[in-house]
């Protein structure tokens, strides 16, 4: 098994320490992979796009060319997870904010994002979350966090903070608001490769 992580701009360095322990802890042999450019994707079983800033990410994957990969990875239904500046990525349709910067979508879940959702004052927080996938509550950390503001009928609600979706997931494809792989609970990264 092979799991890339976009490895662009971002917390990369912590999803792939996250991958490798869940791959431990399933006791699965596999390998996961940086993408940096074109030609990786392909070969990857999931990709993840991690937190970061959504408009270097995407300015940089269109670049390399990884954005029409990634868009063929997800209708050969492999499973992709997009975290933070990776929700905003996978959404077909932005803000005011997101407009105006141009930045490339991949438009691969039918869900408006909004860029830094939870306020310029309240730029980082931790809250136990209540997700409808585990039974315990989940410790989730956002930064900078941007929110599902709408999302069409498909789309699987799994979590919603202060009447935004936080978490959610359409067929292969999980988006979140926070950060799963600052914390050391692996349930969400299990959950993903679980779509395998
Ligand atoms: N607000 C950032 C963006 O939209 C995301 C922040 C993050 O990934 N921690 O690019």
């Amino acid at each position: 098994m092979k799991i890339g992580v976009i490895a662009i701009q971002g917390d990369v360095e912590e999803h792939v320490i996250a991958l490798e322990k869940t791959l431990a802890e399933r006791e699965e042999k596999g390998a996961v992979v940086k993408i940096k450019h074109w030609g990786i994707v392909g070969s990857c079983d999931a990709i993840v796009i991690p937190g970061g800033e959504s408009t270097t990410i995407g300015r940089l994957m269109e670049r390399e060319g990884i954005l029409p990969e990634l868009k063929e990875a997800a209708e050969a239904r492999k499973p992709i997870l997009g975290t933070c500046a990776g929700m905003v990525l996978l959404a077909k349709e932005g803000d005011e904010e997101v407009a105006k910067t141009g930045q490339p979508l991949l438009g691969l879940m039918d869900v408006k994002v909004k860029r830094n959702a939870f306020g310029r004052q309240k730029e980082s927080f931790e809250v136990p979350l209540k997700m409808s996938v585990f039974d315990e509550l989940f410790h989730a950390v956002f930064i900078r966090a941007p929110a599902i503001t709408q999302a069409a009928e498909n789309v699987d609600v799994l979590a919603t903070l202060e009447g935004h979706v936080v978490a959610a997931k359409q067929k292969n494809i999980i988006s979140l608001s926070f950060h799963p792989e600052l914390t050391e609970d692996r349930r969400i990264h299990h959950y993903f490769l679980d779509l395998l």
